[in-house]
């Protein structure tokens, strides 16, 4: 059975790349009949930012991912509870002990200040990196340097230690990433991690293992930056006797600046690099207040397409896609190697595909809150007209309240070289002829109806109507330009009209 899940660490907003893997792995698990997990990874107690867990979750609800199991905004819910590793300590605790029994891990008393040594030594020898391992560690105060008798009345006597891993001397690591291939490491490359910290807690890597494991994870679909932790991971399913089952690994490439020119990363947020949307609080980091996807106004579904083209696509030259046509499609094996360009361009003009696709009624509420805001009467059905009249010429919703300035407000000065070369004699008459219809009209106000009236009285009057309809538009709108200005005109209504008409007629 795929099962598959999402294990974000609470120490901040969700961060975009964060949010396509939470995507990939859903769109896996719904395509597979699988379970998709939530589960907080909250071991590291100096990184914790409080309210964080509850904003993931809700980012991941806006967005339109589903939880089959994990923490909810209720609470846990399903049978391996609970999914926050911070109430999970005794499992790890146990298993961490387990491996030292069986002689696969230790206990290491070593200070900060003899880490620090240690590492200095190795830099100045010019070792290849610094590390922690089968040579070194026997220059160190750890449990295979002192005898048991000593360990046993040190940690009896309350001294600060951690367990390391016991990594072998000379053993290949190897795994197939669905993504990136074969990976092989010699073991000769990988540090006596520590597994538990002094604090009790596991660190990432043996509190992720213990738990992929008894949560039965089938498949473990994460960023890039966790492939050079994987052949650890490896070691340790092979050490707690957990190979057989281990989980099969996909991971995603990078999210890079749209120049490629390296990580998209938290700080550039002109570029897009900030979270779905910004959590209440101040960043405690950068001390600023993050944009987020939300607030700038996309569309969850056009963020989603967006979202899940960057490191996939399934071949072909379709580019939009519902939810259910992504899980339809989408495939871990046609995942790219090479970084996604991330192109916040590309994500406007997602957005203005699905804000077409939306319904005047829908969109009618942000015409209505901004046009109140600026003193300005908006009545539901006005709103909705002016939806239906510009929702094909912006990217967000909140752009087209401004884009409606025109039917808003009428022209307080006028297009000078539209006048220029259109405001004569024949677009005085056909101004005034209409301004005089439109008194004695009595027929709907409507764009059709408008329309006939126009042309009927410019052809009685024997104008063409060719020649005025720009001149027409500037008396009406102050510009040469604009959208279909027969709707634009029954969206001012008449009175409205021929008020214009006989302003720009003075
Ligand atoms: N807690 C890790 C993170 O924040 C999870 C990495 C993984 O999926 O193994 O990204």
């Amino acid at each position: 059975d795929v099962r598959v899940r999402f294990a974000p660490s609470p120490t901040g907003p969700l961060h975009i790349g964060g949010v396509r893997t939470a995507l990939y792995n859903y769109l896996f698990a719904r395509k597979m009949g699988g379970k998709m997990l939530l589960r907080i990874e909250d071991t590291d107690q100096n990184r914790f930012v409080p309210g964080a867990e509850a904003y993931i979750i809700e980012a991941l609800n806006w967005v339109g991912i589903q939880i089959d199991e994990g923490q909810t905004a209720n609470g846990p819910s399903g049978p391996d509870a609970p999914y926050r590793q911070s109430e999970r300590r005794d499992i790890y605790q146990r298993e961490a002990l387990r491996l030292v029994e069986e002689g696969k891990a230790y206990y290491a008393f070593d200070t900060a200040d003899e880490l620090d040594a240690m590492r200095k030594r190795l830099e100045e020898a010019n070792a290849p990196a610094a590390q922690y391992n089968a040579i070194t560690r026997m220059q160190m105060r750890n449990a295979l340097t002192m005898s048991a008798a000593d360990v046993k009345a040190r940690i009896d006597g309350g001294e600060p230690h951690v367990i390391r891993l016991k990594t072998p001397r000379k053993e290949e690591v190897r795994l197939n990433d669905i993504v990136r291939g074969w990976v092989n490491v010699h073991s000769s490359a990988i540090d006596d991690k520590v597994l538990l910290k002094s604090d009790g807690l596991p660190t990432y890597h043996l509190a992720n293992v213990v738990d992929d494991h008894l949560m039965n994870i089938s498949h473990v679909i994460r960023g890039e930056e966790w492939l050079p932790s994987a052949p650890l991971h490896v070691l340790l399913y092979r050490y707690l006797g957990w190979e057989a089952t281990m989980p099969q690994f996909a991971h995603l490439p990078l999210l890079l600046k749209p120049e490629g020119n390296g990580k998209l990363s938290k700080r550039d947020a002109d570029l897009g690099g900030f979270p779905i949307f910004p959590l209440q609080w101040t960043d405690p980091f950068s001390g600023t207040v993050a944009r987020g996807f939300r607030e700038d106004g996309y569309l969850p579904e056009a963020l989603v397409n967006f979202l899940s083209l960057l490191g996939w696509n399934p071949g072909t030259e379709q580019e939009l896609f519902s939810m259910n046509e992504l899980i339809e499609a989408f495939d871990l094996e046609k995942i790219h190697k090479g970084g996604a360009r991330f192109d916040i361009e590309k994500a406007r003009w997602f957005n203005h595909q699905y804000l077409r696709q939306r319904s005047n009624a829908e969109l009618a509420p942000a015409v209505q809150v901004q046009a109140q805001a600026a003193g300005l009467d908006c009545s539901p059905e006005k709103a909705e007209q002016v939806v239906a009249l510009l929702k094909e010429r912006v990217n967000f919703a909140h752009d087209i309240f401004p884009e409606a300035h025109t039917i808003f407000y009428a022209p307080e000065a006028y297009d000078e070289t539209i006048r220029a070369a259109k405001w004569n004699d024949d677009a005085r008459r056909a101004v005034t002829v209409f301004r005089d219809a439109l008194l004695t009209y009595n027929g709907p106000f409507e764009a059709d109806a408008i329309k006939h009236l126009l042309s009927d009285t410019l052809m009685q009057a024997g104008i063409k109507q060719g020649k005025v309809m720009q001149a027409m538009r500037l008396a009406l709108t102050g510009s040469g330009v604009g959208p279909d200005l027969m709707l634009t005109m029954q969206i001012v209504g008449k009175e409205g009209v021929v008020a214009r008409l006989e302003n720009a007629l003075d």
